[in-house]
C-alpha cells in the first residue's frame, strides 16, 4: 500500500468515467483503505455513486471505518438499502450501533431487518446501552473460550471464528455460566505445547470493567494497564463484550477536543488579573 498521488486520482477519474471494472480494481489494490476514503471525498456526487457501484460491501466496509460518524452517514445514504446491509454485515457490530444510533428509528429498523440475522441480533443487544458507556463502546464479537479446552483445540477454534471475531489478540476464559474466570494473549498461547490446558496456562487475576462504566473511565483503565482491549462484565460478573484500544482512542480524542473548546469559551475578561 502506498499513499495515493495526483496520477492516481486522474486514472481513478478515468476508471470511473468509463466504469471500468479492471483498471478500477487494480488500482484500489494499491491503496490503503485510509486514502480511498480521502478520495472518495474529493469526488463529486456522482462519482462516488459510481465508486461505491464498483466496491463490494466488504470493500465499503473498510473505507467506513476509516470515517467519522457524519461521514459514514453520508455513504450509507448514497447506497441503496439492499447494499447498505451488506457493508453493515461486514462492519464492527459496535460500530453500527454507533451509525444506526444516529438515523431515524424507522430507517435503521429497515436496515436491521435486511441485515443477517446473526449480525443484526447482536447490534440490538448493543443498542440498549448508553453511547457513553462501557456498554456503548464494547464489541460483542470477542473471542470466548472454555478452562477445558487444549491450545491445539484453541487454535483450531480460532482458526474457524477469527475471521469473523473484533480482535483475536485476547482470549477470554469462561464458565458455563459465562461468568468471566481468565484471559490470555496469542502470545500466551502460541509458547504453549499443544496438549497443554487453557485452566493451566490463563492469568486469573482479570482486570474488568462494569457495563455501566463511564468512558472516560474506561479509557484511563486501559491505558493504565496497556491492554489492546478491556472485558467488559454485567452485574453478574458475565461477560457481555469488549472494549478495543481504537474505540478508547477515539474517545480521548473527543475528551481534548472538549476541553480545547472549554478554553476558547474562556471570555478574555476572565483572565484578567483580579489585582
Ligand atoms: P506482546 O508481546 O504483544 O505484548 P503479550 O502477551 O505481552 O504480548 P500484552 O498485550 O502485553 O500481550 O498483555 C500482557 C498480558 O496481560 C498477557 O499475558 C495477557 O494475557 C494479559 N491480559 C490481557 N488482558 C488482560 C486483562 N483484562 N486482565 C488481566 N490480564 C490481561
Ligand atoms: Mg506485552
Amino acid at each position: 500500500h502506498q499513499p495515493i498521488g495526483q496520477k492516481d486520482f486522474k486514472q481513478l477519474l478515468t476508471y470511473l468515467q468509463n466504469m471500468d471494472q479492471p483498471g478500477f480494481r487494480a488500482l484500489i489494490q494499491k491503496l490503503h483503505s485510509y486514502d480511498l476514503a480521502r478520495l472518495f471525498f474529493q469526488l463529486s456526487n456522482i462519482y462516488r455513486r459510481r465508486l461505491l457501484t464498483l466496491l463490494r460491501p466488504e470493500e465499503i466496509a473498510l473505507l467506513m471505518e476509516e470515517l467519522d460518524l457524519q461521514e459514514q452517514k453520508e455513504v450509507l445514504a448514497a447506497l441503496g438499502q439492499k447494499k447498505a446491509a451488506q457493508v453493515l454485515d461486514h462492519m464492527p457490530n459496535d460500530d453500527v450501533a454507533d451509525l444506526l444510533g444516529e438515523l431515524e428509528w424507522s430507517q435503521s429498523t429497515l436496515l436491521l431487518k435486511e441485515m443477517k440475522t446473526v449480525e443484526a441480533d447482536q447490534v440490538r443487544a448493543l443498542l440498549h446501552y448508553p453511547e457513553d458507556t462501557a456498554g456503548g463502546l464494547m464489541t460483542n464479537a470477542y473471542v470466548q473460550i472454555f478452562s477445558h479446552y487444549t491450545v491445539e483445540k484453541t487454535l483450531q477454534y480460532l482458526r474457524e471464528i477469527a475471521p469473523a471475531a473484533e480482535t483475536i489478540y485476547y482470549l477470554y476464559v469462561t464458565d458455563v455460566r459465562h461468568r468471566l474466570i481468565g484471559v490470555l494473549s496469542l502470545r500466551d498461547l502460541l509458547i504453549r505445547e499443544p496438549h497443554e490446558k487453557i485452566g493451566r496456562i490463563m492469568n486469573e487475576r482479570v482486570i474488568s470493567v462494569p457495563v455501566d462504566m463511564d468512558q472516560e473511565e474506561v479509557a484511563r483503565i486501559l491505558s493504565r494497564y496497556d491492554f489492546l482491549a478491556l472485558p467488559v462484565v454485567d452485574h453478574n460478573k458475565k461477560l457481555v463484550g469488549i472494549v478495543t484500544v481504537d474505540d478508547i482512542i477515539d474517545v480521548l480524542i473527543e475528551e481534548a477536543q472538549e476541553d480545547l473548546e472549554q478554553l476558547s469559551a474562556v471570555q478574555p475578561t476572565d483572565l484578567v488579573d483580579p489585582f
